[in-house]
């Protein structure tokens, strides 16, 4: 049984506008047995932070681990033991700054995640969909109008983001063998996107009734369907056929802000990535019609942040970046602030991101019974966000399942 104490550590989880009086925190077995001030804890190892700031170990509900360039295609087509050896050095990344939990959203197999939770390699934990579901020529087809290649050949690439299918009995095969393979939740290309030969933002991509079969689906294994959407049109057909979790979002209306704040679905907003993809996206492999279509979403994105707060939507943090922009992930944090409170800001890398994942009270949280997931940082998050900037240097410590990850 191992046993830790951290002495002296006052937390930042985003429920409150001020730290915490510094608290002791007792670890076992890997997850938080007790918070309180002048804690009683036989501990095999006893950290005292001196009145230090912690936070929950930060999530973001946004990323593609497997994406080692930001040439999606390109990406397909390397070898599954080079993307693996890529995907963990790109997680490892994620963990030193501070980001203890990541849901992909298309790409990382069960194999990645069962490593992460074993303590093979030092990753966040993941929480996984498999591949998304797309269309034909939809977002994660690849192909381009010149190929016609099999898409049975994406099957077995753990470069590519997503599968193609086709129909209601497709789509249902492809969502359940999804499940079967160890995905947490279904992800779905409901539009167009940025990183993808042939299809603009706004369209309608997948039909109402395959929409419908993945949420069935879905919703049967006691899960939900997420799904990348930018416009605002898409956005209020996939909340009609049941879709609980929207990506992306930048093009989303008032109404619908007001509907998802109503009705409870959540949005992940990934605006770090049109804002990086803007000025360096050529320089990262994204090909000139991918960067032309960032400019349409990324002023919009931005302009609806303080909406969606001042609605009291339910908000994930998510970066979304590929390739070796994934260096910015932490970037989300400023962009953010300059928009709402900061203590929204961390609150929707921690508190909220768990309701997102679905994980409310296992993880984003320093309380008894949640995962030891947590992070000590330079300063106060709550006036100066970007403790959290860059790749970790504002960390001072890293904690996962209560192993230390790093101190510094
Ligand atoms: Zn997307
Ligand atoms: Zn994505």
């Amino acid at each position: 049984m191992s046993t830790k104490l951290i002495r002296n550590a006052a937390i930042v989880d985003g429920s409150q506008d001020r730290p915490t009086e510094p608290l002791d925190i007792a670890i076992e077995n890997g997850r938080f047995v007790e918070v309180g001030s002048g804690l009683r804890f036989s501990a095999d190892e006893t950290i005292d932070l001196e009145g230090g700031i912690v936070m929950p170990g930060l999530i973001d509900c946004h990323v593609h681990v497997i994406a080692t360039t930001a040439n999606l295609g390109q990406n397909a087509e390397l070898p599954n033991s080079l993307v693996t050896i890529r995907s963990l050095k790109l997680m490892n990344d994620m963990l030193m700054r501070g980001f203890t939990t990541v849901r992909d959203l298309g790409g990382a197999d069960i194999g990645l995640k069962m490593a992460s939770d074993e303590g093979a390699i030092a990753a966040p934990r993941l929480v996984i969909c498999g591949k998304a579901l797309s269309q034909t020529g939809g977002h994660t087809d690849y192909r381009g109008s010149y190929s016609n290649r099999d898409v049975s050949w994406y099957a077995d690439r753990l470069g590519t983001l997503g599968r193609i299918c086709d129909g209601v009995a497709e789509v249902q095969r492809a969502a359940r063998e999804e499940i079967k393979g160890g995905a947490q939740f279904i992800k779905i290309m409901a539009d167009g996107g940025v990183s993808s030969p042939s299809d603009p933002i706004g369209y309608l991509v997948f039909s109402v009734d395959e929409i419908k079969a993945a949420v069935e689906i879905a919703k049967g294994f006691g899960t939900y369907v997420s799904a990348h959407l930018y416009d605002d049109r898409a956005i209020v057909r996939a909340l009609d056929c049941g879709v609980e979790c929207i990506e992306h979002g930048n093009l989303i209306s008032d109404e619908t802000i007001a509907r998802i704040a109503r009705e409870g679905q959540a949005i992940v907003p990934t605006n770090i990535t049109y804002d990086y993809l803007a000025t360096e996206g050529p320089r990262f492999g994204l090909p000139p019609e991918s960067v032309a279509k960032v400019a349409d979403v990324r002023e919009a994105g931005l302009e609806r942040l303080s909406k969606l707060h001042e609605a009291g939507a339910l908000m994930g943090y998510g970066s979304d970046l590929l390739g070796g922009m994934q260096a910015q992930q932490s970037g989300e944090f400023a962009l953010r602030a300059r928009y709402m409170p900061n203590q929204a800001v961390i609150r929707s890398a921690t508190l909220d991101a768990a309701r997102v994942l679905r994980m409310e009270g296992e993880i984003g949280v320093i309380a008894p019974g949640a995962h030891a997931d947590l992070i000590a940082v330079r300063g106060n998050p709550l006036d100066d966000i970007s403790v959290l900037a860059g790749q970790g240097e504002g960390i001072s410590m890293v904690l996962k399942d209560g192993r230390v990850m790093t101190r510094t």
